[in-house]
């Protein structure tokens, strides 16, 4: 489990899932590396945009959010396994008794909450049911042929 400090480190990254790849060897990185760790100086690692769509390895609800009345309670936190591969930590908006294990998910962006009185706004990926995504996708044609 990634501490507090290095949740918030992340946020940049976080902000658009952006992330590295190594051409070498195919590997994805998030939080981004700037060395491919099995290539080393032989692979040739470039910045990757992630897709965004992953499932839930394992969450937990959150009853107490300290310090932020705003928060809404509870929320899930989840370490999300992008569809790439690299695994994160973020919020999945969906009722706490919907989530589970292998639930497919796909990030959105989403407003963090609020910090004192300057108001500044902290904004980051979160994730939601994919199949929340797409209501026409899903719909079944009736005509016949
Ligand atoms: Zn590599």
């Amino acid at each position: 489990m990634a501490s507090t400090a290095k949740f918030w480190r992340e946020q940049a990254a976080r902000y658009n899932l952006e992330g590295t790849r190594c051409l070498n060897c195919g590997s994805f990185f998030f939080p981004p590396r700037a060395l491919c760790p099995k290539c080393r100086r032989s692979g040739e690692v470039v910045p990757y945009q992630f897709k965004g769509t992953g499932e839930v390895v394992t969450y937990t609800i959150v009853h107490q959010a300290p310090g932020n009345r705003s928060r809404q309670i509870p929320y899930t936190l989840a370490i999300i396994r992008l569809d790439e591969g690299p695994q994160l930590l973020s919020e999945v908006i969906c009722e706490p008794e919907q989530i589970h294990v292998g639930m497919r998910v796909r990030a959105v962006f989403r407003r963090l909450g609020e910090e004192g009185e300057e108001g500044i706004i902290y904004y980051g990926t979160k994730f939601v049911p994919a199949d929340a995504a797409s209501p026409s996708a899903s719909a079944t044609p009736t005509s016949q042929t």
